[in-house]
């Protein structure tokens, strides 16, 4: 099985290197990934330029490609044909920070999962809970070692055409775990605000700043799981159609 492996926050990112070095252990992987940070980046697909590809050596000395596009388009280079041997699924991480309720929107690293989705491979987005303001180094091998263990499943069972799973992972030791959850998204709590500053020239330019989100811990849902100590695992599909409004939208005189 030959599994492609990129992220958001660029290809020396530590979690990239965890995650490839544990899926290692189950089959062929190929790293494709952004040469610097694109968390928070949403889907891209770059269009009004060229895009790059160089050749790159990790810290472990492992060979990987490094591209100047989005996490999306680094996906899309791979699918197209960048990447000549067969991809059979695309595992992005790990992030450092969880992607839940609506940050799946904003996400690189679940966007990267998406593009494979659209390209017709199952794909897995895995990032994990890790502290706010954690400025210490992060251990990423027990969501990595969880990783390889639902990369396995879904290489063994394949995921329904279209779906692509959102994998969040409490920061705990392997046997603080408690288990997987299938969830569905939960709410974040956006705490942003507006920091308007002078530039020196007299002009005005903005932060988009504010508070670290915050979210409900309501049971079910992604967050609910890994605020119990649960790995959260939630299906997502590209379909964002609101279908419970289509029969009252229906029933509106709209001339
Ligand atoms: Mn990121």
């Amino acid at each position: 099985m030959h599994i492609l492996v990129t992220n958001d926050d660029g290809v020396y990112a530590p979690g990239l290197l965890a995650l490839a070095q544990t899926l290692r252990k189950i089959g062929k992987v190929s790293i494709l990934a952004p040469d610097q940070n694109w968390s928070a980046s949403g889907h891209v697909k770059t269009m009004h330029r060229p895009l790059r590809v160089k050749q790159v050596v990790l810290a472990d000395g492992s060979q990987a490609l490094a591209s100047d596009g989005a996490p999306s388009d680094c996906v899309a280079l791979a699918l197209l044909g960048l990447i000549e041997e067969k991809i059979d699924l695309v595992v992005s991480g790990i992030n450092p920070n969880a992607n839940i309720g609506h940050d799946v929107t904003y996400s690189g690293t679940v966007t990267a999962a998406m593009e494979a989705v659209i390209n017709g491979i199952p794909g897995i987005a895995v990032s994990l809970d890790s502290p706010e303001n954690h400025h210490a180094h992060l251990d990423y091998q027990p969501a990595a070692n969880l990783a390889s263990q639902i990369t396995h499943h879904v290489l063994q069972k394949p995921l329904p055409t279209g779906v692509l799973l959102n994998v969040n992972v409490p920061y705990l030791p392997l046997d603080k775990i408690k288990g997987i959850k299938i969830t569905r998204q939960g709410l974040r709590v956006y705490r942003d605000s507006l920091d308007k500053r002078v530039d020196p020239r007299g002009r005005p330019y903005y932060w988009i700043g504010g508070e670290a989100p915050t979210a409900i811990p309501e049971e079910g849902t992604d967050y609910g799981a890994i605020y119990a100590g649960y790995v959260s695992i939630t299906p997502l599909q590209l379909d964002l159609t609101a279908w419970n409004v289509i029969s009252e939208l229906e029933s509106r005189n709209w001339a």
